[in-house]
């Protein structure tokens, strides 16, 4: 059995921030992930906003580690070559009401440490948004707002931290803890069984079950769902900024946003119904459009080429849950890390490590830490298809693969789709090809590349196409080969 200084359960943005941060040490750190792939949790269905930090209440974790975060995404994605952009938001007022609200999140936001916030008037809104409705009034205008790809954030943390030394066990379903001396033994649904010194839960909606497993039941969590609808890259002009109504007590909204992508994305809603797989319905579709519409004027819904729909993890604290167990020493609780979470993730993760992991076991600065994540693919830090000609032609030179188009929507090649088999953390099926490639995410929706994938993928894993699943054991694509 493998020993480790410290074990991180959850494979999602925090985990994977966290993990990353550990590998700056001389430790011997894991990430167990109960899925068959890393980002399945929260960190895939979201809005990928970096909050600019006036939302929270003042002196929370929420509002502490937003504005941290906030400030250390940009390097944390070039370095990640995760792609990044600084789009700006604005939260629209519609009534009086809401001006009134305006002046209360920029006090807030200033208190909080939000640089670049003003309130905007009606005819400056206008030139920043000629689509917004006509029956807005003014806006909070947060300069410093940005927006992200979160699952690519998680996968290229993780692998940034395999990279570096650290060891990933997907289909790992913790189910049983011991005590086996100075280590905690974790065992799985299969029987596997690790040992690490330190414990991180951020198991998202799962953090609660873990700690439980621990006898810890310091706090409860719920889910509240939210769904979304997704446009084509063809609307992507629809709007320039993130776009808030003013925040109710259930959060911040139906938003209207670019993606990192160029996509516009209309969401989420805000529903507890305690579904934990989290779906979209009939009745989440015809709320989104209800507000998307008061929003912005003639939203194309003809060009929505997807929706998904992805669960908060909430806590009963209403703030996040960053200490260590009172219950079982060497246990360390992320629970509740609902939004901000995305956004908060990188300074969580310095603070745990800094002041919560090497407060309890020291360790040496790892001398041979690499901060950038290299490969062939991200070269020269953006994606193929953006690279001039000359680039391509330097690609396709070390590697012909780069010069067959798989995808034809999003214009990406075989070179790209087996590089996100061999990096870590491996692509092993189709939608983990999809979220690091963007594969099968475009109009078609997978239709015309999809077989090709599953050729890859079994090609890389010297496998059966019968093994090859969409997302983990049950979803299996083919039933029988072809003669
Ligand atoms: C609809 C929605 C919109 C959001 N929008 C934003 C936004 O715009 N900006 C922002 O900053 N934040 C946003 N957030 C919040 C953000 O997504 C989360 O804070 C963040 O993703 C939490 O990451 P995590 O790693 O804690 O959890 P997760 O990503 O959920 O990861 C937890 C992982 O733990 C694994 N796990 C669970 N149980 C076990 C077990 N027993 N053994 C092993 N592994 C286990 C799960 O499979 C999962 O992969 C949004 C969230 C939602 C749902």
């Amino acid at each position: 059995m493998n020993n480790y200084d410290v074990i991180v359960i959850g494979g999602g943005v925090v985990g994977g921030m966290i993990l990353r941060e550990l590998t700056r040490y001389e430790l011997k750190v894991l990430m167990v992930e109960k899925n068959c792939d890393v980002a399945m949790g929260q960190s895939k269905a979201n809005s990928g906003i970096v909050h600019a930090g006036f939302d929270a209440e003042t002196g929370t974790n929420k509002a502490k580690f937003n504005v941290l975060g906030a400030n250390m995404m940009q390097e944390v994605c070039e370095e990640l070559g995760v792609n990044y952009k600084n789009n700006g938001s604005l939260v629209v007022a519609f009534s009086k009401e809401d001006i009134k609200t305006l002046k209360v999140l920029l006090k807030r936001g200033k208190k909080n440490g939000v640089k670049n916030l003003k309130i905007i008037a009606k005819k400056e809104l206008k030139a920043l948004e000629p689509n917004i409705s006509d029956d807005a009034l003014g806006a909070l205008y947060a300069k410093s707002a940005c927006i992200v790809c979160p699952y690519s954030l998680t996968i290229a943390s993780i692998g940034n931290a395999m990279d570096n030394g650290a060891d990933l066990l997907v289909d790992f379903d913790t189910v049983k803890v011991e005590r086996d001396g100075e280590y905690t033994k974790l065992t799985a649904s299969d029987g596997r069984e690790v040992l690490g010194k330190i414990i991180i839960n951020s198991a998202g909606a799962g953090a609660e079950s873990i700690a439980n497993l621990f006898g810890d039941y310091s706090f409860k969590t719920g889910l509240r769902r939210g769904e979304y609808m997704l446009l084509d890259r063809e609307s992507g002009n629809l709007v320039n900024h993130t776009l808030f109504f003013t925040p109710s007590a259930k959060g911040k909204g139906v938003l209207v946003t670019q993606t990192v992508d160029g996509n516009i994305l209309l969401g989420p809603t805000s529903v507890e119904d305690g579904n934990p797989i989290p779906e979209t319905t009939d009745e989440g579709f015809a709320f989104i459009k209800e507000k998307a519409s008061q929003m912005c004027k003639s939203v194309p819904y003809y060009n929505v080429i997807t929706s998904f729909a992805g669960n908060r993890a909430f806590c009963d604290r209403h703030d996040f849950i960053i200490e260590e167990s009172k219950a079982y020493k060497g246990l360390i609780n992320l629970a509740g890390i609902e939004s901000p979470g995305l956004t908060s993730a990188p300074a969580i993760a310095k603070y745990v490590v800094n002041e919560m992991v090497l407060k309890i076991k020291y360790a040496y600065v790892n001398h041979y830490f690499i901060r950038k994540r290299y490969s062939i693919d991200n070269l020269f830090q953006k994606p193929f298809k953006e690279l001039t000609i000359e680039e391509k032609n330097f690609v396709i030179k070390k590697d012909k693969n780069y010069g067959k188009i798989i995808c034809r929507c999003e214009g990406i090649t075989e070179g790209e789709i087996r590089n996100a088999i061999r990096q870590n953390p491996p692509a092993r099926t189709v939608d983990g090809v999809k979220l690091r490639t963007r594969a099968g995410m475009g109009r078609c929706q997978g239709g015309f590349c999809q077989s090709r994938i599953v050729e890859i993928l079994a090609e890389e894993n010297g496998v059966s196409v019968l093994e090859i699943t969409k997302n983990g054991k049950g979803s299996e694509i083919l039933v029988e080969e072809g003669k």
